[in-house]
């Protein structure tokens, strides 16, 4: 790595940001093209995240991620946000724009582009079963509805949660069918009948949890199922999935996919996606 007075700085805030995997992910792919970057972590505590963001812009920080608990507080402390990231009420990615702090979403574009790529999944016109009402659930379902997606049918353990998503996409996408359901028996088998993918936005999975009810088998043949979690690489979801013989993946593509989109409105340039990955898997075998 080179560093010279002309290095620009890039990294991500955060409460923790110890165990993050982007600095590992973004340091290869400065590294791949040979780039007077680097990306640090910088764990930022909620009651300074003002004056924290504030620092930042003063030093001259190229760009930064958001991680966990800043993604919608971020907001207020910025100039101007995408279009995406109004939508889901999220940031994760900060651009400097001649004076000001922009903020993007690229999680959508992360997750679209793991459906492509780890499960080769178009879906364009195609029924979608979400487990989720959070603000990962969000990201996809904004996602899903630019990419031409027929029905969404949206699950959560919470229903008003659910149900607050639901209007407020209902409005913003009309096209798109939009369904409430509970993860109860039979609501949920009968969602699951008619999905094309089944996508896991709930923290459930992590730490080898599983679904209290989620009957697998009433899923067509042909589904596909996609989990965002990726620690463990194999949560019980994927694990039933895989034993039924569906076609499925973890959320690491979709890690991989938002670093790259950052790295793109940082640099201009396009990301070493297979390097970036491939360190994603190295840090998570440590
Ligand atoms: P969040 O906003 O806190 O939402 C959590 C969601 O999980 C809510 O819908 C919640 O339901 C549900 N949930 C939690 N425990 C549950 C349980 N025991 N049974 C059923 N539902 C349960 O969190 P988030 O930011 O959306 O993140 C969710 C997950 O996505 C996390 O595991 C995160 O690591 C993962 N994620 C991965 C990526 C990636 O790049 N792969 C990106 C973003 C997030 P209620 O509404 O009922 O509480």
């Amino acid at each position: 790595m080179k560093l010279s007075g002309k290095t620009r700085v890039l990294g991500i805030i955060g409460s923790p940001v110890g165990h993050s995997l982007s600095p590992a992910m973004q340091n290869a792919a400065i590294d791949e093209l040979g780039i007077e970057y680097v990306y640090v972590p910088f764990p930022v505590e909620p009651d300074y995240l003002g004056q924290a963001v504030e620092g930042l812009r003063r030093l001259g920080v190229w760009g930064f991620n958001v991680t966990i608990p800043h993604k919608s507080t971020i907001i207020p402390c910025l100039d101007k946000i995408s279009p995406e990231a109004e939508l889901c009420g999220a940031v994760n990615t900060v651009c400097r724009e001649g004076e000001s702090l922009v903020g993007y979403n690229t999680d959508g574009i992360g997750f679209l582009a793991s459906l492509r790529e780890d499960l080769h999944y178009d879906p364009s016109g195609s029924s979608v079963l979400l487990l989720g009402a959070g603000g990962a659930a969000r990201g996809a379902i904004a996602a899903l509805a630019s990419a031409g997606v027929a029905r969404i049918v949206i699950a959560n353990r919470t229903r008003e949660r659910g149900q607050e998503l639901l209007e407020k996409f209902r409005t913003v996408f009309p096209a798109v069918e939009f369904i409430l359901s509970s993860l109860a028996a039979p609501e949920l088998a009968g969602q699951l009948h008619n999905a094309d993918l089944l996508v896991n936005t709930t923290s459930v999975g992590m730490n080898g949890t599983s679904f209290e009810y989620l009957p697998l088998s009433e899923l067509p043949d042909t589904a596909k199922v996609y989990d965002m979690v990726y620690v463990p690489a194999e949560t019980p979801l994927l694990g039933e999935a895989k034993g039924r013989g569906l076609t499925c993946a973890n959320g690491l593509g979709m890690l991989a996919g938002q670093g790259v989109a950052s790295f793109k409105l940082w640099t201009g340039l396009e990301a070493p996606r297979a390097v970036m990955k491939r360190k994603l898997l190295e840090g998570l075998e440590r």
